[in-house]
């Protein structure tokens, strides 16, 4: 089996060869390691082989994980990629770096109260539901511009727009759609980011301008069957 070194290599190379045609800098892409449903073992070679962000969509999943494997490495940047309740807000904001799906007022309320009671400012990335699905999270694209003001107006920190494309089609246009988006609503021009691309299309979303790349099965293989 491959290494999860050699894994993150390849997953690095990869990032930096689209960032040729799109002339940006590989620095100015983060790779998030999507670590969710794998356990610390598969997660300690990574972080031996220096990548230092990683990715978890469970809230409790993360708390059982990370304090242990932080203790160590108090570098390491943990963003919550997954769908968030209000009611685990406070969780959320006292455990994670940056939070990948603002969606909706009712959880901007209750983030902005958690941070206030924190006293910890976590950058937020609103998640768009990009391909109009009805059972996906995400703000609708046509209440964007109202709920960005309304992020706007609390002190949140806006990291900028976040898509999950529908499966089964290819990513570019909702990629293009979503940098479209942001430049639109004023989030471009290295002001903001764009959290996009997986595993299966991460190197498109760099060529099309995302900041942050969420890639969990080229780093870590196949999550099981029954898991997220
Ligand atoms: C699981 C997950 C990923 C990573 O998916 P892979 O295809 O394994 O790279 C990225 N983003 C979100 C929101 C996820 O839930």
């Amino acid at each position: 089996m491959e290494s999860a070194a050699s894994r993150l290599e390849t997953v690095r190379s990869n990032i930096a060869r689209a960032c040729k045609p799109a002339r940006r800098s590989p620095g100015d892409v983060t790779l998030i390691a999507v670590s969710k449903t794998h356990g610390a073992e598969a997660i300690r070679p990574l972080i031996d082989a220096g990548q230092r962000v990683f990715g978890e969509n469970r809230v409790q999943e993360a708390q059982a994980k990370w304090p242990a494997l932080r203790e160590a490495h108090p570098d390491i940047a943990l963003h919550l990629i997954g769908q968030l309740q209000s009611n685990k807000a406070e969780e959320a904001v006292a455990l994670f770096d940056c939070i990948h799906g603002l969606d909706r007022p009712s959880l901007l309320t209750a983030l902005a109260r958690a941070m206030d009671k924190a006293g910890r400012l976590v950058p937020c990335f609103v998640q768009v539901n990009i391909g109009d699905e009805p059972q996906k999270g995400g703000c609708p694209i046509a209440g964007l511009p109202d709920f960005l003001a309304q992020v706007r107006a609390t002190p949140i920190p806006l990291a900028g727009l976040m898509c999950i494309p529908p499966a089964d089609t290819e990513a570019a246009p909702f990629f293009q759609f979503l940098a479209k988006l942001a430049a639109d609503n004023g989030l471009s021009g290295g002001v903001a980011g764009l959290s996009m691309g997986m595993s299966g299309d991460y190197e498109t979303a760099v060529m099309l301008g995302a900041t942050h790349v969420r890639v969990g099965t080229a780093l870590f293989g196949e999550r099981g069957a029954a898991q997220g």
